[in-house]
């Protein structure tokens, strides 16, 4: 094999940044070669570019990847692993309907998946890693340099734990996740959908073992997953199971025999494929002929694609949109290739569905796109998703001030200031929450940390200065910063972690829902502290400098006092409101009279 050198590259022309789809049956890399346009996939040595998603493990590590780990399957079952991706941030409970039948011992008290071969034990990431290693020599060995960055797909639905796991197994592989894409939006950027102004489009991804429809928004280089649907346990294998169901009576083949079913599901499976050539085609057991046309296919798969219809059905319900308000489809998977599924979608959405590209190479290419876009810097494309919630800091008395919007394409960087509300106070209580809610304790709470150290000062004297980043992984950091001092404070945190989609839906539509009774909650919350400010603040000036009250004063004074605490006991904010601004209004003439007598305090002895 070639040793990797590094490439030759003129001084300030970036290094390339590689695509990746690590995928549940297979996975690819890819590039757009320098000075070229179109992204290209790595083949190994046969010109396959898929390499099978299958790893060997043995005590003492990971062994063969791809089609040898295949080969080693049946003789080894409970060591060799595939659809390692079902497992990626999983805990065992998590995976128990998916691990019931498998030969894999799994650790059932580890806070994560462990993979057991003896002592040793296996973390998904470590077993996705052995993958991405050899998708990383296959590159390095064709491109003649290194590769260190890349970009890497995973489905839209992957909550923060899964994502995690990704980043995870590609640091193990050593390699830098410049970004995670989700597949569909891979899949739309494969075919230049980015450059739509404003376009809604699906992506209908249908595996080997798997099925996802997204519905994705595209306005100005940004992509928005408007909804996603689909079942992890539909694709092509069940096509082939069907089949083999639906012949297994003509040749002879006792379904109840596992090993003779087996061995039909695999010739049903080379027939399915044949079938996406030819019209009509013969399959032969036991010196036994029968022959499959296109059409009676077409009979065994049409009650598993209605499946896939109700979920498309699903995801626009979702997304809030008809089938004629999507400007493009996109064929995902290599079940898209039996033409009678692209003529199933067509029928589905009444347009001609995206299918020139290899559909399954098309996830790679659109992450050697996105790995593009981003070594080239153009900018106007790089942003590609958004932040599905509102963050923002409590403040006093529980309220919400938001820094970053809902909706707000990442990566962004948002900033707001904020001030001391007591006398003396010395540390900031930092509460980071998202949601759309009005008042914190209704939205999530992400992380609480405090900047102290601060000097005891008079309230409102200290200036604390929050900002907001998101990564375009999607990861949060809250800094503080007091800016009189310069003492700062930090936090990372996961604004998505554990948050299913539903459950996002579900905030945003309880913030639609509250909104009206939140912002008057917040309003009367608001007014009620500003009155307890006002009345400290006028019971300390009446301590402080009583003598300089002239007649009448105080009287007026005291009278506007009473009114806003009784407006305050009542709670009515409107009416806290009315009378802050008639004690301000009282109190104005001896405001100023402190005032000068404050500034004529400071200038004693001193020549101006
Ligand atoms: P994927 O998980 O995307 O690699 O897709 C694998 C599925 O695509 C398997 O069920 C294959 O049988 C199916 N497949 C691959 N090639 C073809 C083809 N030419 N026609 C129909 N199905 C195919």
């Amino acid at each position: 094999m070639a040793t990797p050198i590094p490439l030759d590259l003129d001084e300030g022309v970036a290094e390339p940044i590689f695509g990746i789809d690590l995928g549940t049956t297979n996975s690819l890399i890819a590039w757009v070669p320098p000075g070229g346009n179109d992204p290209v996939v790595f083949c190994d040595e046969r010109g396959e570019g898929r390499l099978r998603s299958v790893v060997e493990l043995t005590t003492l590590g990971t062994g063969a990847v791809g089609d040898e780990a295949v080969r080693l399957q049946p003789a080894a079952p409970d060591r060799v692993v595939s659809s390692v991706k079902r497992l990626m941030g999983m805990s065992p409970s998590d995976v128990q309907r998916d691990l019931a039948k498998s030969p894999l011992c799994i650790d059932a008290d580890a806070a994560v998946v462990r993979i057991r071969v003896g002592e040793k034990t296996y973390t998904p990431p470590e077993v996705s890693a052995a993958i991405l290693k050899k998708l990383r020599a296959r590159a390095e060995a064709a491109a003649m340099l290194q590769v260190s960055k890349v970009v890497v797909t995973v489905p839209a639905y992957f909550n923060d734990a899964e994502r995690q796991a990704t980043k995870d197994a590609a640091r193990m592989a050593g390699l830098q996740v410049v970004r995670l894409v989700n597949e569909p939006t891979a899949a739309a950027l494969a075919y230049g959908l980015h450059r739509l102004v404003d376009g809604r489009v699906a992506v209908y991804d249908l595996g080997g073992g798997t099925f996802d429809v997204s519905i994705l928004r595209v306005k100005d280089g940004v992509f928005e997953v408007l909804a996603t649907c689909g079942d992890t346990h539909l694709g092509g294998d069940d096509f082939d199971r069907a089949l083999a169901t639906h012949l297994a009576p003509d040749l002879g083949v006792d379904p109840t025999d596992v090993r003779a079913f087996a061995a039909l599901v695999t010739l049903c499976e080379g027939a399915k494929r044949a079938l996406s050539a030819v019209d009509e085609t013969t399959l032969e057991v036991n010196g036994k002929a029968r022959r499959l046309s296109r059409a009676e296919l077409q009979g065994v798969l049409t009650p598993l694609l209605a499946l896939t219809a109700g979920a498309c059905t699903q995801a626009l319900e979702d997304a809030k949109l008809s089938a004629s308000d999507v400007d493009a489809v996109v064929l995902v998977g290599g079940s898209t290739r039996t033409p009678f599924v692209a003529s199933f979608v067509a029928t589905l959405f009444g347009r001609t569905p995206l299918c020139d590209l290899n559909p399954d190479e098309v996830v790679a290419q659109g992450a050697a796109v996105q790995g593009q876009i981003l070594m080239t810097g153009a900018t106007d494309k790089l942003l590609l998703d958004v932040c599905p919630l509102s963050l923002g800091i409590e403040t006093m008395g529980g309220g919400v001030a938001r820094i970053i919007h809902r909706n707000s394409a990442i990566p962004t960087k948002a900033k707001d200031a904020f001030t001391t509300y007591a006398d003396g106070q010395t540390a900031f209580l930092l509460h980071v929450v998202q949601g759309e809610r009005e008042m914190s304790s209704d939205c999530r709470s992400l992380a609480r940390f405090k900047l102290s150290g601060l000097p005891p000062l008079a309230a409102g004297l200290a200036t604390l200065e929050v900002t907001f980043l998101i990564d375009p992984d999607g990861i949060l950091r809250v800094e503080a910063r007091e800016l009189m001092t310069g003492i700062e404070a930090a936090v990372e945190v996961k604004p998505t972690y554990g948050l299913s989609d539903t459950e996002v839906e579900a905030m945003l539509a309880a913030g639609l829902a509250h909104a009206e009774r939140d912002f008057q909650t917040r309003l009367q919350v608001e007014a009620r502290l500003e009155a307890e400010r006002v009345l400290q603040a006028t019971r300390g000036a009446f301590e402080a400098d009583a003598d300089l009250l002239q007649a009448g004063e105080a009287e007026a004074l005291i009278t506007a006092t009473l009114q806003l605490e009784a407006a305050t006991a009542a709670g009515d904010g409107a009416l806290i409101r009315d009378r802050i601004l008639e004690l301000d209004r009282v109190a104005t003439p001896f405001a100023e009279r402190r005032m000068n007598r404050a500034i004529a305090k400071a200038l004693k002895g001193k020549r101006v």
